[in-house]
């Protein structure tokens, strides 16, 4: 089965308006529209709708990063799935591990957000990984598998088939320290076992896995070459569009 790669560009909390429409504009600029890549970026919740008037026309999709899983209300300081698609968005990442680390993000959480997401019509990246301690100690599949039995409780069939999952091991996020692609693949095929074992062969088969973690255009290639490898969720080298291309162009 061939799955159409997804390139997604987490920026995080970085860059202005200014610089973030310099950074769209650079991408769209390097990209001719015939990619056989799906290419997303994710900016602040600040920068979403203008760089949405920006990528207006072009192959470029926007992702916010994260949302509230309330559709309105007194939850000041949160922004609703109808609110991101309002400005433009088609994606959202939902449980990155920055979110997990510093501002409580849980499994249960997580699976509020990603119904959330999917009962108003966004795509939603879901982000798993293991900390180092537990990858020293043999439990990472105990702890992704888990993350991705919890974070999908009660999704059903046809909305599973809409999601994106993003594997990223939380030692190889903006350390520089990249998976190997035999260390990806493994994890990646083990993803793809357990959605077949929670719904189905054919969802599974269809079910896009990002990596992420220090993927740069120099390492991307080794981990696109493996066959549950679909794409790439990227911090710091999304941030230039140069490096950014580089990654899209594998
Ligand atoms: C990320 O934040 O999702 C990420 C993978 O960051 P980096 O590419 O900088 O490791």
């Amino acid at each position: 089965m061939t799955r159409r790669p997804i390139m997604a560009g987490n920026w995080k909390m970085n860059m202005l308006v200014a610089e973030a429409e310099a950074l769209v504009n650079g991408l769209k600029a390097g990209l001719d529209g015939t990619e056989e890549v799906d290419v997303v970026v994710a900016p602040t919740y600040a920068s979403l709708y203008p760089i949405a008037k920006v990528l207006s026309g072009s192959s470029i999709d926007l992702a916010a990063q994260n949302l509230h899983w309330e559709a309105s209300g007194a939850y000041t300081g949160e922004l609703s799935a109808a609110m991101l698609l309002d400005v433009g968005c088609k994606y959202v990442i939902i449980g990155h591990s920055e979110r997990r680390q510093f501002f409580g993000e849980t499994d249960e959480t997580v699976n509020k957000r990603l119904k959330a997401a999917l009962a108003a019509g966004l795509i939603p990246i879901v982000c798993v990984g293991e900390v180092l301690e537990e990858r020293k100690s043999g439990r990472t599949w105990d702890v992704v598998g888990g993350q991705i039995r919890e974070g999908l409780d009660g999704v059903s069939r046809s909305d599973a088939e809409k999601l994106v999952i993003a594997y990223e091991p939380v030692w190889a996020i903006g350390t520089g320290e990249v998976a190997t692609p035999d260390q990806a693949q493994e994890i990646h095929a083990q993803i793809r076992g357990l959605v077949a074992e929670l719904y189905d062969q054919g969802i599974a088969d269809g079910l896009r896995i990002q990596y992420g973690g220090s993927v740069k255009p120099d390492n991307v290639r080794g981990l696109m070459d493996k066959p549950d490898v679909d794409g790439a969720l990227v911090g710091g080298a999304s941030l230039k569009a140069e490096s950014f291309l580089g990654i899209v162009k594998f």
